[in-house]
């Protein structure tokens, strides 16, 4: 590794990417875990920092459930697919995702720097879709003379993962475009990586003459460390406003009291609760789901506890609609 490897970098490329090593952190056994024998066609993969927030020795920790390959995901539940939320057929061009009013969707790389096994991209073709140097002007293109584009939403994999330098052009060759109001990113680095929260990024996104949305993904209030709580408010202090987005997810934070918690941490973070996603039905994550009765029922609770301003929408997305549905 050259000296000219962030620190973040560094970090990432040491993330675990195995059972093994991963559960040897933890002290636990892997020898009594139901687990997915083969799982590289979508691989282990975990940041250390986000390790850290996993409690010891216990195999039903929920960040665990989150990252941990299990048997049930070979399990074909009826009505899970491959593109469940019928992106692949709303590319307008290479590396857009054209569904919504007034908002695009650029998928800016296909890599993560954690891999959750409820992903509804974990099936996605993001080879043919990522954002190669020679696509980016195409992509530059198509936004602009879309006059009715007034956001840009950065999606992927994650686009945090882009290097500074590859990151700062783009974010700057948007910028210029005159009709866009907002360039959002929406990424799990914050949470996984927070040191990928550098001072360069913090510069060339505080420097854009565009308002800068960020839409974190946390599940429970464990992933809220005190690294990620830093990294929140000094995104905060360079004008970017912070928003959460979450998925429902079995055994992971359908409780009342584990929402009611995060939504507490979120804001004593500076970030309000945006979405809660009902579970997307790709192929391989059914183990995951939640009614939508019992989503109900922990949204009716969230509603009598908290003040509304920390009740994210309860919503799901439906091939083919308009924006994303709004559940009760
Ligand atoms: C979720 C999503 C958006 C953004 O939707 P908002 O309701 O504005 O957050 C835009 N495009 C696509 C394809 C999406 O899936
Ligand atoms: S796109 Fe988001 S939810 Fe999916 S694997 Fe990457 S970080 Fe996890």
């Amino acid at each position: 590794m050259n000296s000219q490897t962030a620190a973040w970098q560094q970090a990432l490329a040491a993330a675990f990417t195995s059972v093994d090593s991963l559960c040897d952190y933890l002290n636990i056994a892997p020898d009594n875990l139901p687990l997915l024998a083969d799982y590289q066609a979508f691989p282990l993969k975990v940041p250390r920092g986000f390790a850290d927030c996993m409690e010891q020795g216990n195999p039903d920790d929920p960040l665990l459930r989150q990252v941990l390959p299990l048997q049930d995901e070979l399990i074909d539940y009826p009505g899970y697919s491959h593109d469940p939320v019928g992106d692949l057929a709303a590319v307008a061009e290479a590396g857009i995702i054209h569904k919504y009013h007034g908002r695009v969707l650029l998928i800016s790389t296909g890599t993560c720097a954690v891999n959750c096994r409820y992903c509804f991209r974990r099936n996605f073709p993001y080879a043919q879709l990522q954002l190669s140097t020679q696509k980016i002007q195409r992509a530059l293109t198509y936004i602009a003379e879309h006059m009715e584009i007034s956001e840009v939403i950065l999606s992927g994999g994650d686009p945090l993962l882009l290097n500074d330098a590859k990151l700062g052009r783009l974010l700057q060759e948007l910028s210029k475009i005159k009709h866009l109001r907002r360039i959002r990113i929406h990424s799990r680095v914050p949470i996984v990586l927070p040191m990928r929260i550098t001072e360069q990024l913090l510069t060339t996104l505080s420097g854009l003459a565009t308002q800068v949305v960020m839409v974190l993904h946390a599940n429970h209030a464990n992933e809220l460390s005190s690294a990620v709580a830093k990294a929140c408010s000094d995104l905060r202090r360079h004008g970017v406003t912070v928003l959460n987005q979450s998925v429902l997810l079995k055994g992971v934070n359908d409780a009342g009291d584990i929402l009611c918690a995060l939504s507490e941490k979120l804001f004593a973070c500076g970030v309000l609760p945006y979405y809660l996603h009902l579970l997307d039905h790709a192929s391989g994550v059914g183990h995951f789901e939640v009614s939508e009765t019992d989503a109900k029922q922990l949204l009716i609770t969230m509603q009598q506890r908290l003040p509304g301003y920390l009740v994210p929408k309860l919503v799901k997305e439906q091939a083919g609609a308009a924006y994303k549905i709004p559940i009760c």
